[in-house]
């Protein structure tokens, strides 16, 4: 094990080795819905929404997770970010802004992680993970891991931290749907 294990925010204890890595695969492995018909995104529309606008979806986790909020932003468009238009790039940077804000209205929230991966879906999201105040295990990266460590938040605090979000991001414009 690589000194990873001696980090305070390592979630883990005992025994433990890394993975073989697998040599290359002849090619990347397609992501879902790279085809607008197969995109879950786009068939979902405003249905798993907390907040909506003429341009962008805010949508939870199915169901609760170990850290108070966890919410996705996606553009309404079946876009990546390589293919964005100067349009939506323009307007990307403030949509980011104001969703931080958001889920950081919640309150008792330490810092609020801004993240994008995108090797699974192609349809353009962004993470906003809520990690909790003071509670120093949980800064950083690993807050991603912590999520699926900690027991589920109780569904009626992550509902009420839910519709929160929704309505702090429905004072700037938009419709909460929570
Ligand atoms: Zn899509």
């Amino acid at each position: 094990m690589p000194p990873v294990r001696e980090w305070e925010t390592f979630p883990f204890d005992g025994e433990l080795r890394p993975r073989e890595l697998l040599p290359p695969e002849a090619a990347e492995r397609a992501r879902n819905g790279e085809d607008e018909a197969d995109c879950w995104r786009c068939q979902q529309g405003e249905s798993a929404a907390i907040w909506s606008d003429e341009r962008w979806v805010v949508t939870p986790l199915t169901v609760p997770s170990g850290l108070p909020v966890v919410v996705l932003l996606f553009p309404r468009e079946h876009v990546d970010i390589d293919g964005v238009s100067d349009e939506l790039a323009t307007a990307l940077g403030p949509v980011l802004v104001r969703v931080e804000r958001a889920v950081w209205s919640v309150g008792e929230i330490g810092r609020v992680h801004v993240c994008r991966w995108g090797d699974g879906s192609f349809h353009l999201h962004w993470w906003f993970l809520a990690r909790p105040a003071r509670l120093p295990q949980l800064i950083g990266s690993f807050a991603a891991i912590w999520d699926d460590v900690l027991p589920p938040t109780p569904e009626p605090i992550w509902r009420e931290n839910l519709a929160a979000v929704a309505r702090a991001l429905a004072g700037d414009g938009g419709t909460a749907h929570v």
